[in-house]
């Protein structure tokens, strides 16, 4: 989850391709899992160069051996991993409990622990408080920070007794709207630190929307900062979180609101608008005692709550818990990353997300390793800001989404290939499927065909990953995500009847929606103050499963192919056509940049298929170009898949983390537009006026 910056939006706009595309192959090809396994990449190649099968390491069948120990009991499994990997103040007395029928699930109860102690003290107690926790690069590459265990140790305690100060206590709900500099990962460890629950809200998101989250949560205290600094500009954060405040119920409920200063010296002016319950977050902090003692908690106390994208509706306010989600954070970090001692872990994600708070903050350092922050974006000052990075700071893996790599992608080979990555063994990807040419540049051009590419699924809801290849075990195929990770034991589902898909299609592959039949300990336990919204969405929809909502086919490897959400599968004249795949036909032409395809009723049809494309620079609307799309949908897929409606727009309604939000151009089609519903997470709201207009005038 990888907002893109309007720079970048503009950016990715204004890309001319000089290869005529995004080298996209035939969708079909794709979804062809036949031919894919010929393609696929054989692990013992990538084990030889880069992960050595030392002692301890594994073999695919000894993955799918432990895997099938881990979900035929998983409650001795995880047992004995959180015993393992989690210092415990009172040991837990039962594994798991409770059921996806009654909703109650809990992990390891009776447990009491820390998690901020986890991820901080006991590595300054094991002897390790001289390494180096954190690397933070900020939005100019020579802003740059080394914090130590130790040091983050001081700093975490002086935070958490600031907020003590403040009158936040166990069990109060933080929002956090902060910049991605070191403070939001201590801040957020602080929270941790005094058992209360963090709520980081993405700083790149609206008043408006902040006002929703701090409202939804019933939150009495608000962390922000003067301004953020992305691609060179400042972002006026504490304007932003004022509008926030005169918003709904806001300023009846927030007790304090504490600002850091980005550039805080104790003589200075305010460099914000000073509105009364402010607090000068740095004065408050350099008055602080640096230990603080880390509250006790029980294994299923809030960690935190953390809002979905919101890529398909309202976001839903998720809580995630303490000794499920670190030990599961701690897990796949690890596994699905290869972490070893020495490690430098850089995780672009902003904080503002899962991904930030799994890869950036908790299973990095919950494992005692550095990881790295980063503030600015793939394009600052150049595109090849992350590969220089990699090279100055010597970087081991590195994570980021499609939309990045499709972004770094359109500006050739010469940047990566300018420096020295040849320390990075894993290249990991998140966010949405990967299409298999963008796998194979991040591969061979960035991997230099020597690292792993793992493409991890999971979700907000999953607190963790659910279905990814291991490093030098599993076979890469690219544009799957592969196979279930250990503990998770996915299932396909026939979506009107709700059981498992048991009859293979002519091609030898199981098609249906994806769910998962056993709780494990990252799932997140509840929607905030609306347990019957959990219930409804995630483990009523199908008895006995979690529901992922999004849709699946596993190949006859048992691999794993998402092709889009649920409610985005279309259905023409009895065809089910993936999203995914119409897109992908749309964007081979050469004067597509991005497309986006939805159902629109159609008497006969059931649904007929509406367009949005944006095209490429210098490029223009016309009949010709209209009917060559048209034409290329129906050569890649079949007439039945040929969009009865092609709109070029001039750009797209994408959330912040840069994906398309369909279900308002669903609305869009539909006329349904007084119910678009939740447009808060909108990169940029005005495209939504745009389009329907354009739709009303082809009508
Ligand atoms: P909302 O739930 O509010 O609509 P969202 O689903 O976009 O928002 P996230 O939890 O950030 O919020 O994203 C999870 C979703 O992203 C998954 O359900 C899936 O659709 C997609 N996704 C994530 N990783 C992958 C991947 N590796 N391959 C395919 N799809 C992925
Ligand atoms: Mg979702």
């Amino acid at each position: 989850d990888f907002e893109l910056s309007d720079i970048e939006m503009k950016a990715l706009d204004s890309l001319n391709r000089p290869d005529g595309g995004w080298g996209l192959p035939n969708p079909h090809e794709i979804l062809d899992c036949n031919k894919m396994t010929e393609k696929s990449l054989a692990p013992h190649v990538i084990a030889k160069e880069i992960a050595p099968l030392g002692e301890g390491a594994m073999s695919l069948d000894d993955y799918k051996q432990l895997y099938a120990q881990s979900i035929a009991d998983p409650s001795a499994f995880w047992s004995a991993e959180a015993q393992k990997r989690l210092d415990w103040f009172t040991p837990f007395s039962q594994g798991l409990a409770g059921d996806f029928h009654a909703g109650d699930v809990t992990w390891f109860a009776g447990g009491k622990l820390n998690v901020c102690y986890n991820a901080v003290d006991r590595h300054v107690l094991n002897g390790n408080g001289d390494q180096v926790a954190m690397v933070f690069e900020g939005d100019e590459p020579t802003d740059i920070r080394k914090i130590t265990y130790l040091e983050l140790q001081r700093k975490v305690s002086q935070i958490a007794n600031a907020l003590k100060m403040s009158g936040v206590r166990k069990g109060d709900v933080v929002t956090v709207y902060l910049p991605m500099i070191p403070e939001l990962a201590m801040t957020m460890l602080a929270c941790a630190r005094i058992g209360a629950l963090h709520s980081v809200v993405f700083a790149g998101f609206s008043a408006e929307a902040l006002a929703q989250r701090i409202s939804a949560a019933a939150s009495k205290f608000l962390i922000t900062a003067d301004q953020g600094r992305r691609g060179g500009k400042s972002i006026p954060l504490k304007d932003i979180a004022n509008a926030a405040r005169e918003k709904l119920d806001c300023e009846e409920l927030l007790e304090k609101v504490l600002v850091f200063e980005r550039f805080y010296h104790p003589e200075s002016e305010l460099p914000y608008e000073r509105m009364p319950k402010d607090v000068r977050m740095d004065e408050l902090v350099a008055e602080q005692r640096p230990y603080c003692p880390p509250e006790t908690m029980d294994s299923e106390d809030g960690l935190f709550l953390l809002y979905t994208s919101g890529s398909t509706g309202k976001p839903k306010g998720l809580m995630h818990t303490s000794g499920g989600y670190a030990l599961y954070a701690a897990f796949t970090t690890q596994n699905t990353f290869d972490l070893r001692e020495g490690d430098l872990f850089a995780c672009v994600a902003d904080c503002g997300w899962i991904t930030g708070h799994t890869y950036v903050v908790y299973g990095p350092l919950l494992n005692g390793s550095t990881t790295f922050l980063f503030e600015s974006t793939p394009v600052y000052p150049d595109p090849g800001r992350y590969w220089d990075m990699v090279q100055r700071h010597k970087i081991t893996q590195f994570y980021t989404a499609p939309t990045a790599i499709r972004l770094l992608m359109r500006y050739g080979d010469e940047y990566p290939t300018k420096y020295d990555t040849s320390t990075v063994r894993v290249l990991g990807s998140v966010g949405e499927p990967i299409n298999p040419e963008a796998f194979r540049w991040y591969f061979e051009v960035v991997g230099k065909s020597k690292c792993t590419v793992v493409d991890t699924y999971w979700q907000t809801e999953t607190g963790g990953h659910v279905v990814t290849n291991f490093p030098g075990i599993t076979p890469m195929k690219p544009g799957s995500c592969t196979l279930p990770s250990y503990g998770i034991a996915t299932a396909v589902l026939d979506p009107l009847a709700g059981t498992p898909v048991t009859e293979p299609d002519e091609k030898g592959h199981y098609e249906g929606v994806l769910a998962i039949s056993k709780p494990w300990p990252g799932m997140a336990r509840t929607c905030i103050n609306a347990h019957q919204r959990y219930l409804k969405t995630y483990l009523h929809v199908y008895k006995g499963y979690y529901f992922t909502g999004d849709s699946v086919i596993l190949d006859q490897d048992g691999y794993h192919w998402i092709i889009g959400r649920v409610d985005d599968v279309l259905n023409v004249s009895g065809h089910r056509i993936g999203t995914a795949e119409v897109e992908s036909a749309l964007v081979a032409h050469g004067a597509v940049a991005q497309a986006a395809v939805v159902g629109q009723p159609h008497e006969i049809k059931g649904q007929s298929i509406a367009a949005f494309v944006m095209l490429v620079e210098g490029q223009s609307e016309s009949e010709a170009l209209v009917n060559e799309l048209k034409n290329l949908v129906r050569k890649e897929i079949g007439g039945f898949a040929s969009p009865d409606m092609i709109l070029v727009t001039p750009s797209l309604p994408m959330t912040r983390s840069g994906k398309i939000m369909r279900r308002i151009l669903r609305k869009i089609v539909c006329h349904e537009v007084d119910s678009l519903g939740d447009t808060s997470t909108l990169a940029d709201p005005s495209i939504v006026d745009v389009l329907i207009e354009k739709v009303a005038s082809f009508n």
